[in-house]
């Protein structure tokens, strides 16, 4: 091959400067390369021809043969529409422009027969095709039409400028052109014929000009694969160069304080999961690779006790550890629990956060660092480089969405050497998902929970059934419960969000009044002081209701509080109000969630709804969350480029994802340096991969 794709686009046939400008701008085109890789979002059938009296209302693209009978000019709000008559045997309808007039009329015959493209709208009992693809029949029947034609992604500007999809087929056919098809292959012949792929070349060309079906699904297959393979082989590469060159501290012996804490100072049975995770973060503290660990585990299903055994281990080999909490309160409900139980081993604590005043600190760094304070919980204050440990063992992270991973390797540093981590999250990530995204940590799963567990009754009422929840309310506090009331928090109408709250906040004062109830209220715009002696309050049932922002979303630990009131609850994620469920069904009571809505509710929020009520699992909720909302906007994954997938989908493609970590894995275990030369077109591209994409170093 001759041509080099790195060529600028200008320089492809059919491409001049301003059509250049236009696809870097609108679709990042620079090069040919790039434009090979933009794959179809779809393909439609060129073939099939429409007639008028079989256009549907909802018809997408369709295509027409008819002749133009007359031209009008429309006056309307803003200039003037041009609208052509266009007839066929069985009827008429309209073609428009909002847009060069002049143009159109001169270049467009009467009484001739077109062929016309577009996507139908219905108006006023008349079809109409908005600025229609349109050619002389006669033309039309020279170029030849595929019964799949690709439909290429597109931007407003860049139709309003003339690059139809027709122009950008075009363009594709030059490149194709140019390069006579010809493409250096990137996977190895093994791959190839093992998995029966098409040839790059092969796979290429079927993806843009798609000659059966059959090609069009195995040029689809190969490329996915292909894209998926080479994630997955960067995700296993850093993994295993992870534990080979960095060197963990060894915590080989398991000593009194974990012993002691097992035999004497269990307050519970650890769940059967509890127990395996555990297991598998002691493997991984005794070998002598640095651990680094995704623990992942739905709310509530005891997270802390496996953080704080794994905190012991670090201990008992005379090392310090840490947990870093994305809020305030989440780090004083660790230190809590934390403090309770290290209280009974003689195990020196301290809370490090945000309001910790001057002496606090000076006698915490003091201590940190002559290794007197063992361990150290504390918000992302910890980070400050103040704060020094004198060997730091095991770092653990708590809700890790809610931390960069640039933070993640800020705590490597914190060591001459890196502290093992241990990273939590509540947020159940599909496992597919976690596999993309996580690939490089390595996986624990606490897929149980705690028993006695009754799970949460959710429903959904409406704003105007108010009366009937406060009523139920009532009774519940009767019965010695406690309740939240959740008001979203949404960072864009931050203020409006407040008035909400407040309102809300003054209704349920009216409905509730004192001294018969106590209300604590706490909200973003409140000094971290005042949120804190609120929820105090709660906590030890000074008062029976809650009224809160989503500052409670994640944490909060108050097992006599069985009810969640959702406010706007159509205004929330699905993941977000699986969390804030989670506030709740955390005692021995029947425990209940209501999702307050308006009547208003978009097809999402009634999907949403329907989940929510459907389910407590936070692995299918996740998974519809997912549907919904697309990979790139899960929780802490915008930043990772692992989600920017050309061609292939982590949700629909799950099984080959799978598929393409299998041969990645399997081939790295038999050639970790990928030195053998059967495996050499897979080291050229991997090492071309990373160089020329910025996705390779999404993780520090
Ligand atoms: P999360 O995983 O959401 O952080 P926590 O660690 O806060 O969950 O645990 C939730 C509650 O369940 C706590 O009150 C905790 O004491 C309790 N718990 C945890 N493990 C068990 C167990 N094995 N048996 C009974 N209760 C447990
Ligand atoms: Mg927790």
């Amino acid at each position: 091959m001759n041509t080099n794709l790195q060529t600028p686009i200008d320089y492809l046939k059919g491409v001049g400067p301003n059509r250049a400008d236009l696809l870097r701008s609108e679709l990042g085109i620079h090069t040919f390369q790039d434009l090979i890789n933009l794959f179809p979002n779809r393909y439609l059938d060129r073939t099939k021809y429409y007639k008028i009296n079989e256009l549907q209302r909802n018809s997408s693209e369709v295509q027409i043969i008819g002749e133009i009978k007359g031209f009008k000019e429309v006056s309307q709000k803003r200039g003037k529409r041009l609208v052509a008559k266009f007839e066929d045997q069985t009827g008429t309808m309209e073609l428009v422009w909002f847009k060069g007039h002049k143009w159109i009329r001169d270049s467009l015959k009467l009484n001739t027969t077109y062929v016309v493209f577009g996507k139908a709208n219905w108006y006023n009992g008349v079809f109409s095709l908005p600025h229609p693809e349109i050619e002389l029949l006669s033309e039309h029947e020279k170029n030849l039409r595929s019964s799949m034609q690709a439909i290429y992604p597109s931007t407003e500007k860049l139709s309003n400028k003339g690059i139809s999809n027709r122009v950008l087929t075009n363009i594709m056919q030059s490149l194709f052109i140019e390069t006579k098809g010809r493409f250096s292959e990137t996977l190895s012949e093994d791959l190839i014929s093992e998995l029966k792929l098409l040839s790059k070349s092969d796979a290429l060309f079927n993806i843009h000009f798609p000659k059966s079906q059959e090609l069009l699904a195995k040029a689809e297959f190969r490329l996915k694969f292909e894209e998926l393979f080479y994630i997955q082989l960067q995700l296993i590469l850093k993994n295993l160069i992870h534990k080979s060159k960095i060197k963990g501290f060894v915590f080989d012996s398991v000593g009194s304080y974990f012993n002691s804490f097992y035999k004497d100072h269990l307050p519970f049975n650890l769940t059967n999961a509890q127990k395996r995770v555990l297991k598998e973060i002691r493997q991984d503290l005794g070998s002598n690779a640095q651990m680094n660990r995704l623990l992942q585990g739905d709310v509530g299903s005891g997270k802390t006790i496996v953080a704080f055994m794994s905190m012991l281990i670090a201990l008992d080999n005379d090392f310090q550890a840490c947990i870093m909490a994305p809020t305030e309160i989440l780090s004083v409900q660790h230190y809590n629990s934390l403090y309770e139980w290290s209280k009974k081993l003689n195990i020196s604590i301290s809370l490090l956060t945000g309001s910790s005043n001057t002496s606090e600190r000076r006698k915490i760094h003091e201590s940190l660092e002559n290794g007197e304070l063992q361990i150290l919980i504390g918000t992302h204050a910890l980070l400050e480089d103040k704060v020094k440990f004198k060997n730091l063992g095991l770092a653990i992270i708590d809700e890790q969405h809610r931390f960069g991973v640039a933070q993640r390797s800020k705590l490597w540093k914190k060591n001459t050497s890196p502290p093992h981590i241990l990273v939590m999250t509540a947020t159940p990530i599909p496992r597919t998902l976690a596999m993309s995204v996580y690939g490089d940590l390595d996986i624990s799963l606490i897929d149980e929970l705690p028993p006695g567990r009754k799970s949460v009754k959710t429903v959904h009422r409406y704003d105007n059934n108010r009366l009937k929840v406060f009523r139920f309310i009532k009774d519940e506090i009767e019965k010695g419960r406690q309740v939240y009331v959740v008001y979203p928090l949404i960072q864009e109408s931050e203020s409006l969000d407040y008035k909400d709250l407040m309102d809300g906040y003054e209704s349920i004062s009216r409905d509730f009044p004192t001294p018969k109830y106590q209300i604590s209220i706490v909200h973003g715009k409140m000094k971290a002081a005042d949120k804190e002696f609120e929820m105090q309050r709660f906590v030890k049932g000074q008062t029976q209701i809650m009224v809160a922002t989503t500052v409670i979303e994640v944490g909060v630990n108050v097992p006599n509080a069985s009810v969640m009131i959702i406010e706007s609850a159509e205004r929330f994620g699905l993941s977000q109000l699986h969390q804030l469920r989670g506030r709740v069904g955390r005692g021995a009571e029947q425990s209940y969630c209501i999702l307050m809505t308006s009547h208003k509710l978009s097809q999402d929020s009634k999907t949403r709804l329907e989940t929510m009520t459907r389910t407590n699992d936070g692995f299918e909720i996740a998974e519809v969350d997912l549907r919904l909302r697309g990979p790139g906007d899960l929780m802490g994954t915008q930043q990772s480029g692992v989600l920017n997938l050309k061609i292939a989908n982590i949700i629909k493609d799950k099984s080959i994802l799978q598929n393409a970590r299998f041969y990645a894995k399997r081939i790295l275990d038999n050639d970790p340096s990928l030195g053998h030369p059967k495996n050499k077109t897979i080291l050229d591209t991997y090492r071309k991969l990373s160089k020329y994409k910025n996705i390779w170093n999404y993780i520090s």
